[in-house]
C-alpha cells in the first residue's frame, strides 16, 4: 500500500501490508479485549473518548496536513474535519449513557425493560474522502457503546488509517480496542464470514455497498451501508437568490467535488433559472483551484487519477448526449489531478451526468417549472441521501419536507452532517443511520428483559 499526494503524483510512503498472519492477529485480539472491554463503565470509556478529543483538537494541524497530503483536500477543510472529529468524540463521551440506558416497558410481568447491549467486533469499510470524519463517526459511537472496532480503511489513506488507530490507543482504550487492518478490499469478504467479527459498517460506493452487503447477508450479519449520493438542491422563486447562489457553489465545490452529501443536481425555477445560472457560473469561476496546502485555495485535486478519469468521462459523454457545457470541462494542465469547477446544463435523461454520482466539482442544471415538477426531478434517481431546498414559502418548504425521497431535507441551507442529527440515506443511497441516539443504537443487542 501507498500513500501518493493527489496534487503532484508523487510517492509518499508505502506501507507492507497485513497479510493473513496478521490479520488473523488482530481478529483475534479484538475477540479477545471484547469480553473485558464490554465490562468497561460507560465512565471510563468516556474518559478515553474525551481523551482522543483532546489528541484530535491538540494536533489538528499535523492531523490536517497528514489528510491533505494523502488525499488532496485543502489543509483549512482538514483542519476542520479533524476538529469536527473531536466534537463527535466529546458529543458520544457526554451522552452515550443517557442513549443506552435501560428503558422500562409495562407489561403483565413484575418489570419489564429494554437494555442496549453491546455485540462485539465491528467491522468498518471507509472511504478516503472524509478520512477521519467517516471513521470517528463510526467509533465514538460503536466503542462507547461497548464493541470493539476493526477498521478497514481506503487502500489510497494508509497514514490515516494508521493515525486513527494510534489516536485510540494513545488516548488510553485497551490494546484490541479499535484496531487498522491494512488489507485490500478482496479481503474484505473473508472477514466478515469471520465468525468474531458481529457487524459491518460500510460508507463508499454503491458497487461496495453491493459486495459487503451480500457478504453480511450471507454470513446474517446485521449490516449498515452509507453510500452514494447525487443530491438535489431546489431553488424556488421565492428564495434568497443571491444566499442560494453562493451556498451553491460551496456546497457543489466541498471537498474538492468528492462529498456523498454535496449539492449535485441545481433543480431551478424557470423564473430565476437564468439568473441563477449566471451567478453560479461566476461562483465557480471565481474559484481559485491549486495546492490544497496553501492558504487561500478553495479547490485541490480529486484524490485518486481513477477519480479524475471519471468525471472527465461523464462530462464528455454528457456534452456528446447533448449537454450544454457551462464552464470547465476539462482536466487542468500540469501534475496532480485535478479538474477544472465546472457547470452542465440542459442535460438530457440518457446523459452519464442525468443518471450517475458525479464525484468532481461539476454542477449539473437543470431548469423547471413547478414544485411539482422539481419533486419528481429530484426524485427521479435511484439516489436518496440528502436533499436541500430554497424557498421562503411555507407550504413549499412542507411539501419538500414530506415528498423528497432523502434520509436529509435542509431548507435555506447546504446538507451537512451533524452529531445531534440522524445521518444516512433511503433507496441506492443505503440504509441504517450514524449519529445521534439513532446511530448508537445501531451496533446493540436490543435486549427484551422481562422479570416475573
Ligand atoms: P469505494 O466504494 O470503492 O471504496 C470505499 C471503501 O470500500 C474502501 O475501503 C474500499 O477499499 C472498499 N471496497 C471497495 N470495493 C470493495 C469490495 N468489493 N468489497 C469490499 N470492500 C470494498 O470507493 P472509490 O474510492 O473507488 O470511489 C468510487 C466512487 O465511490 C466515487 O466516485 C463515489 O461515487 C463513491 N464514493 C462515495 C463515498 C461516500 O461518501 N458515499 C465515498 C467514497 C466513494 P479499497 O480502497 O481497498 O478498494
Amino acid at each position: 500500500m501507498q500513500s501518493v499526494n493527489p496534487a503532484t503524483g508523487e510517492v509518499l510512503q508505502r506501507y507492507q501490508d497485513h497479510g493473513p498472519a496478521e490479520v488473523e492477529a488482530r481478529l483475534a485480539r479484538a475477540a479477545a479485549t471484547f469480553p473485558n472491554y464490554r465490562r468497561t463503565s460507560f465512565a471510563e470509556r468516556s474518559r478515553w473518548m474525551a481523551r482522543a478529543g483532546e489528541l484530535l483538537d491538540a494536533e489538528k494541524d499535523r492531523i490536517g496536513r497528514l489528510m491533505t497530503s494523502e488525499m488532496g483536500k485543502t489543509l483549512k477543510s482538514a483542519i476542520a474535519e479533524a476538529e469536527k472529529c473531536a466534537w463527535v468524540c466529546r458529543y458520544y463521551a457526554e451522552h452515550a449513557e443517557r442513549f443506552l440506558a435501560d428503558e422500562p416497558v409495562e407489561t403483565s410481568a413484575s418489570r419489564s425493560f429494554v437494555r442496549h447491549l453491546p455485540l462485539g467486533p465491528v467491522l468498518a469499510v471507509m472511504p478516503w474522502n472524509f478520512p477521519f470524519w467517516q471513521v470517528f463517526r463510526f467509533a465514538a459511537p460503536a466503542l462507547m457503546a461497548g464493541n470493539v472496532g476493526l477498521l478497514k480503511h481506503a487502500s489510497n489513506v494508509p497514514g490515516c488509517a494508521l493515525e486513527i488507530e494510534a489516536i485510540f490507543r494513545r488516548a488510553g482504550f485497551p490494546e484490541g480496542a479499535f484496531q487498522t487492518l491494512l488489507v485490500g478490499s478482496a479481503a474484505v469478504a473473508g472477514v466478515i464470514a469471520d465468525p468474531r467479527v458481529r457487524a459491518v459498517t460500510l460508507t463508499g460506493s454503491e458497487g461496495a455497498g453491493v459486495k459487503v452487503g451480500e457478504a453480511a447477508g450471507r454470513a446474517i450479519k446485521k449490516v449498515v451501508l452509507e453510500l452514494g449520493g447525487s443530491d438535489p438542491f431546489i431553488v424556488m422563486p421565492s428564495a434568497d437568490l443571491d444566499a442560494a447562489a453562493k451556498t451553491a457553489v460551496t456546497a457543489r465545490v466541498i471537498n474538492n467535488g468528492q462529498s456523498c452529501i454535496a449539492a449535485k443536481r441545481f433543480i431551478v425555477h424557470e423564473r430565476v433559472y437564468a439568473e441563477f445560472e449566471r451567478r453560479l457560473k461566476a461562483g465557480l469561476e471565481a474559484l481559485r483551484v491549486g495546492d490544497p496546502a496553501q492558504d487561500g485555495v478553495d479547490v485541490g485535486p480529486l484524490a485518486t487519477a481513477q477519480g479524475v478519469e471519471d468525471v472527465e468521462r461523464q462530462v464528455t459523454e454528457s456534452v456528446r448526449a447533448g449537454a450544454r457545457l457551462v464552464t470547465g470541462g476539462r482536466r487542468v494542465p500540469g501534475r496532480g489531478w485535478f479538474y477544472a469547477p465546472s457547470a452542465l446544463a440542459d442535460i438530457p435523461p440518457a446523459a452519464p451526468a442525468y443518471r450517475e454520482e458525479v464525484f468532481g466539482p461539476v454542477a449539473l442544471l437543470f431548469k423547471v417549472r413547478s414544485a411539482d415538477e422539481a419533486i419528481a426531478l429530484a426524485n427521479d434517481s435511484v439516489y436518496g441521501l440528502g436533499s436541500s431546498a430554497w424557498t421562503n414559502d411555507p407550504a413549499e418548504r412542507e411539501r419538500f419536507a414530506n415528498e423528497l425521497e432523502a434520509g436529509a431535507t435542509f431548507v435555506n441551507a447546504m446538507v451537512a452532517s451533524d452529531p445531534r442529527l440522524p445521518f444516512g440515506g433511503v433507496k441506492h443511497s443505503g440504509h441504517g443511520r450514524e449519529l445521534g441516539p439513532w446511530g448508537i443504537r445501531e451496533f446493540v443487542n436490543v435486549k427484551a428483559v422481562s422479570i416475573q
